[in-house]
C-alpha cells in the first residue's frame, strides 16, 4: 500500500485552506458580505495553525504549540460564526472561543502520554462545531425553500469522521502510543480538505441564491416609496386575479393620479415633490387592507387592486382620496395642499387585469373632468369576452361621499 506522508499531507491541507480563506476573503471584501470576511479568515488562521503545528511540533515550547492549535480551534469557532453572520445573527465570541479554551485545558490538565484521549476530545470539539454550523445554515435553508441536503450532509458527515475514533475507541486503543502516524490521521486530513471545499461550495450556493433572490426583489419594488413598482405590481395582481376569480369572487381595481404634481414640483422643487411622493405611497398603503395590493405604476400615478367588490372598494378610495386631500404637508413653513383623482372599476369575474385598468384609467379621465379631487367609476363596465354588455353589468355608481375625519397634525416634510 501506498503509504502518505503526514507531513505532506498537512502541509497540502494548509495550503488548500489558506488559498480558499484567501478567495472567499477576497469575495468578502468584493461583495461586502461579512459572512464571507469571516469565513475566510477562519480558513486563513486554519492554515496558521496546520503550518505551525507540522513546522515546529516538538520542536518548540509547549505554550507556543498550544497556542498553535488552539487557533485551530478558534477558526473553527469563526467558521461556525460565519454561518451565524450569514444569516443576520450577532457574532457569539464565548461561542467562538469555547472550543480553543476546552482544548487548552485537556492540554494542560491531561498527562503528556494520553494521546488518544487528547485526539478524541479535540475531534469531538470539532465535530460539535460542525454540528453547530450543519444547524445554522439548515435553518437558513428552511428560509430560502430549496435543497438542504448539501447543507446538513456534508457537515454532519465531517461531523462523523472526527467521532471516528470514538466510535472504534477499542480498535484505535490498541494501536494509541503510534496514534499521531497512524493512518487515522491521514484519513482525517484528507477529509479535513474535501470538507473544507465542501463548505466552501454550501457558501458559495447560498451567497449566490440570496443574490439572486435580492435583485429579483429589488427588480419588483419601486426605490423611492418602496411599494411595488409596475412590474411588481402587475405580476402579483394576476395571481390575485386568478386565485379570485377561481374562487368566483369579484375584483377591482383602482388608479391613483395626484393632482397637479406638476405645480407642487414648480412650487416647492423636485425633492419635495419625491416626498410628496412617498407620502402618497404611505397614505394608499395605510388606508388599504393587507390582502390588497398597490404598486407606483408611473411617476405620480399608483394603482391598486382590492379583492372585494367595487362597494367597498370605493369606501376605500375615499378614505385615501380623503386623508390625502387632509395630510397637512408642509415645505418650508408652506402648506402643500394635495389632492388625488381615483378612478376605480371592476369587471366579470376573471376580466383581465389590463381591461380593469383601461376602464379604472377612463374613470380617472372622468374624474379629473369633473374637477380632480374626487373618485369616480368608469360608465362603462368592461365586459366579459365574447359576450354584449347587459345592463346589469352597466352599474355605476357615483362617487360616494364618506366623511371620514382623521385627526392630522402638520408635519413638515424633510427635503
Ligand atoms: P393632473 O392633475 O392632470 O394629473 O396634473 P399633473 O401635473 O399631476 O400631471 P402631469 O402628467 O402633467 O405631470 C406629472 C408630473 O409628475 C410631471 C413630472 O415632472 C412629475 N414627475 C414624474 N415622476 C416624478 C418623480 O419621480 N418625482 C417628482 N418629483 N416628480 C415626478
Ligand atoms: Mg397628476
Ligand atoms: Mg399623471
Amino acid at each position: 500500500m501506498m503509504s502518505l506522508d503526514t507531513s505532506t499531507l498537512y502541509l497540502m491541507a494548509a495550503l488548500v485552506a489558506a488559498l480558499l480563506g484567501l478567495l472567499l476573503l477576497f469575495f468578502g471584501r468584493q461583495e461586502s458580505i461579512d459572512a464571507l470576511k469571516w469565513w475566510g479568515a477562519a480558513y486563513v488562521l486554519g492554515a496558521v495553525s496546520i503550518l505551525g503545528w507540522v513546522l515546529i511540533d516538538g520542536r518548540i515550547a509547549a505554550p507556543i504549540a498550544l497556542a498553535f492549535s488552539a487557533v485551530g480551534f478558534v477558526a473553527c469557532g469563526m467558521v461556525w460564526n460565519a454561518a451565524r453572520i450569514f444569516h443576520g445573527r450577532a457574532t457569539n465570541w464565548p461561542g467562538i472561543l469555547c472550543g480553543a479554551l476546552v482544548w487548552s485545558a485537556v492540554l494542560l490538565i491531561l498527562q503528556p502520554g494520553a494521546d488518544m484521549l487528547r485526539m478524541t476530545i479535540g475531534a469531538g470539539v470539532v465535530a460539535a462545531y460542525a454540528v453547530l454550523t450543519a444547524n445554522e445554515l439548515w435553518v437558513e435553508r428552511r428560509k430560502a425553500y430549496k435543497r438542504r441536503w448539501p447543507t446538513i450532509v456534508i457537515p454532519m458527515l465531517h461531523g462523523f469522521v472526527l467521532m471516528l475514533p470514538i466510535l472504534l475507541g477499542d480498535i484505535l486503543h490498541a494501536d494509541a502510543g503510534s496514534f499521531a502516524n497512524s493512518i487515522w490521521v491521514s484519513v482525517f486530513t484528507i477529509e479535513l480538505v474535501l470538507y473544507a471545499v465542501g463548505t466552501v461550495f454550501i457558501i458559495f450556493m447560498l451567497v449566490s441564491e440570496r443574490t439572486i433572490s435580492a435583485h429579483r426583489v429589488a427588480a419588483l419594488l419601486d426605490p423611492l416609496t418602496g411599494i411595488f413598482n409596475r412590474r411588481g405590481f402587475v405580476e402579483a395582481t394576476m395571481r390575485v386575479i386568478a386565485r379570485e376569480a377561481g374562487a368566483n369572487r369579484p375584483v377591482t381595481v383602482m388608479i391613483l393620479d395626484i393632482d397637479h404634481f406638476k405645480s407642487i414640483n414648480d412650487r416647492f422643487g423636485h425633492a419635495a415633490g419625491d416626498e410628496v411622493l412617498k407620502e402618497f405611497a404611505q397614505i394608499v398603503a395605510g388606508m388599504l387592507r393587507v390582502t390588497d395590493l398597490c404598486g407606483r405604476i408611473g411617476g405620480e400615478e399608483f394603482a391598486a387592486l382590492l379583492p372585494c367588490p367595487i362597494e367597498e372598494a370605493l369606501i376605500a378610495a375615499e378614505r385615501v382620496r380623503d386623508a390625502f386631500a387632509n395630510a397637512g404637508l408642509v415645505v418650508d413653513q408652506t402648506s402643500v395642499d394635495t389632492t388625488v383623482s381615483i378612478g376605480v372599476a371592476d369587471g366579470p369575474v376573471g376580466t383581465e387585469l389590463d381591461v380593469l385598468l383601461a376602464a379604472a384609467d377612463a374613470a380617472l379621465y372622468k374624474a379629473k373632468r369633473s374637477g380632480r379631487n374626487r373618485v369616480e367609476t368608469a360608465s362603462e363596465r368592461p365586459s366579459p369576452a365574447g359576450r354584449e354588455p347587459r345592463i346589469s353589468d352597466v352599474a355605476a355608481p357615483r362617487a360616494i361621499g364618506i366623511v371620514r375625519r382623521r385627526a392630522v397634525g402638520m408635519r413638515e416634510l424633510r427635503v
